[in-house]
């Protein structure tokens, strides 16, 4: 018979079968806590149905999720409606995936006549753990929601005023009247070992890494476990900014909110750079590699981001990212063992 229809209909299958794997390690990780698989597995499934639905456009359904953020908020926890929205971040894993972000960057701020304008990035780590917003109110913590599925989270502000590396109230005189603040809740690997050795004492299910203890000790309805879990906390982005009556204007670039951030009393990473190119973005990426296992805590890559926010806002988002940053993951190996000690062990 005639091929084409064929192939569609095979294709159609396999965009069916990546879908449901996806959507059953979404609920397990973002819902649950409780990966089945270990990450790289979903980045491949993830990878080969947006190659799908690139290849045939026809296939691409408004549900997929690769058009979606997370997962949905438990209903245990109150709803908090983002005001600006809790995006993801395109991945890429291999050098020709930043040589062509930077492209892209720089084809999306070329002027009309077709000059390039100076572009400067910054690069951070890729934390592992779960993104977090923090509202503040003339100084104060008043609100912390999860990004659950990026419009919609979960109301975490008593869990989250446990963790004694979030500020209850910002330094300095004259704080903003309002400033909502975006990072990443984490546990640290020491913690996370002691807290695996607890649970195994007390014969209780281990977690089967940082992120998913991070994420499992945050989103308790007793803030009381979450104030045992010595989580932490690196900001890493600005969601909404008010000047107060004496305060002068937000920071204009990536590089100065962190050093802004610092100054309030927000902890951020010293782990950063600034660089002027592909190349430059990719010496961070080795040297990062190389002491990542120092780090105390878990990295599953670096984010690359263009520096000035107003370029920033010209390159916007395309839909579930933006255009004007891009995760590059490091390889796999450990992530994999780590999953299937656990499975062994359970
Ligand atoms: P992501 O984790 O790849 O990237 C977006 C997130 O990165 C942001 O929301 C933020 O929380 C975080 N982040 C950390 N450091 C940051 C920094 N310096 N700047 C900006 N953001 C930073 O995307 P995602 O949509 O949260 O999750 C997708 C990933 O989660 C997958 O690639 C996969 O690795 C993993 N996942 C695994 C499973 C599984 O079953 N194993 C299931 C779903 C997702």
């Amino acid at each position: 018979a005639d091929p084409a229809p064929n192939h569609q209909k095979n294709a159609a299958q396999l965009a069916e079968q990546y879908r449901h794997s996806l959507n059953q390690y979404n609920n397990e990780y973002y819902v649950l806590d409780a990966p089945s698989v270990p990450d790289a597995e979903y980045d491949r499934l993830f990878k080969l149905l947006q190659e799908l639905e690139a290849e045939h456009p026809n296939l691409a359904t408004p549900d997929s999720p690769t058009l979606r953020v997370g997962g949905a908020a438990l209903p245990a926890f109150q709803q908090v409606r983002h005001t600006v929205p809790m995006l993801s971040l395109n991945n890429g894993f291999e050098d020709a995936d930043v040589h062509a972000f930077v492209r892209r960057a720089e084809e999306g701020l070329q002027s009309e006549l077709g000059k390039i304008p100076a572009i400067a990035y910054v690069a951070d780590l890729k934390f592992d753990g779960l993104a977090i917003s923090l509202l503040y109110r003339d100084g104060l913590l008043i609100q912390a929601a999860t990004r659950g599925d990026g419009s919609v989270g979960e109301d975490v502000t008593e869990n989250i005023r446990t963790i004694r590396a979030i500020p209850l109230r910002l330094l300095g005189e004259h704080p903003p009247a309002l400033l909502e603040v975006r990072g990443e809740v984490l546990m640290f690997k020491e913690d996370f070992s002691k807290l695996n050795a607890r649970q195994r004492e007390l014969e209780l299910k281990e977690f089967a890494n940082p992120r998913n203890a991070a994420a499992g000790s945050l989103r308790q309805l007793d803030a009381k476990i979450t104030a045992q879990r010595n989580l932490r906390f690196f900001a890493y982005g600005l969601a909404q900014f008010e000047a107060g009556t004496e305060d002068s204007e937000a920071p204009v670039t990536h590089s100065a909110l962190l050093a802004w951030y610092s100054q309030l009393g927000i902890p951020v990473c010293k782990e950063q750079t600034q660089a002027a190119s592909a190349d430059e973005l990719l010496n961070f990426y080795r040297a990062i590699e190389q002491k990542r296992e120092q780090l105390p805590y878990e990295i599953d890559g670096v984010v690359y981001k263009v520096n000035s926010f107003a370029q920033q806002q010209q390159l916007g988002f395309v839909s579930r990212a933006p255009r004007f940053a891009m995760a590059h993951k490091f390889p796999a190996q450990e992530q994999l063992t780590t999953v299937l000690d656990i499975e062994v062990q359970v």
